[in-house]
């Protein structure tokens, strides 16, 4: 891995290249997410500076300390971390897009908030494709129950889903899972419910990108390619 964070990040986009042109996709179609948990603000605006304009953060506190220290660098943040409802108002104020929407109620928490700022907040669906007692998200059989109540909801936008498969040493065991959450995603856009629009893939992390790619993911969460491994 290259050792300074432009390097890397052009490291990142070659692979995201080679990934996409290989299935006969535009690059252009796969953003990066870089995920910055647990690195401070000074090293996502060298990120920034870099070429970076996407943004990944698990903790609403600090996200806050770097969406404050950071604003006007135009930069599109992205919650991608377990939100709790009493924490979606906070979230509404600061991400672009939250990806990690996994039941109706915390749906109508992120509504209200939206509402009472004028916002209309873009939103994924969560979904816990492998079934992982551990991770958060939905169960297939229910995301189109979800994103189905989730077009009441005025102030709520749903873009499309998200999922973390489980972790594999070889990153083709978890094309399976990207290839299933398309799979959902397709389904549910053919209900061709009003509003929503199912056009992102939120999917792929450092280990398994490429695969991510494969299977049609717009949005690539990617932390440690960019800015190196977490304490
Ligand atoms: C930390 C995290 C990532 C980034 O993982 P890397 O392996 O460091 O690229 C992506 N998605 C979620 C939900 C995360 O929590």
């Amino acid at each position: 891995m290259p050792s300074d964070i432009a390097a890397r990040i052009e490291h990142v986009k070659a692979r995201i290249r080679r990934a996409a042109e290989a299935v006969g996709r535009d690059p252009a179609s796969v953003r990066l997410v870089a995920v910055a948990k647990t690195f401070p603000a000074e090293e996502v605006r060298r990120a920034a500076a870099a070429g970076a304009t996407e943004v990944g953060e698990n903790y609403i506190q600090e996200a806050r300390e770097k969406f404050e220290a950071l604003a006007g660098l135009g930069l599109t943040w992205h919650f991608i971390g377990h939100l709790q409802s009493n924490k979606a108002r906070r979230a509404v104020r600061m991400f672009d897009l939250i990806h990690t929407v996994d039941s109706a109620r915390l749906a109508a928490e992120i509504d209200r908030a939206a509402a009472k700022m004028g916002k209309r907040q873009e939103v994924l669906v969560q979904v816990n494709v492998a079934g992982e007692a551990t991770k958060s998200g939905v169960a297939p059989e229910d995301a189109a129950a979800l994103v189905r109540e989730l077009t009441g909801m005025g102030a709520i936008r749903v873009r499309g889903l998200m999922t973390m498969p489980p972790f594999f040493d070889d990153p083709e065991r978890a094309r399976p899972f990207f290839a299933e959450l398309r799979r959902i995603a397709e389904r549910i856009r053919s209900l061709g419910l009003p509003g929503v629009a199912m056009d992102e893939l939120s999917m792929g992390m450092t280990g398994d990108f490429e695969a991510a790619i494969a299977e049609g993911a717009t949005l690539i969460r990617v932390g440690t390619a960019i800015f190196g491994g977490r304490a």
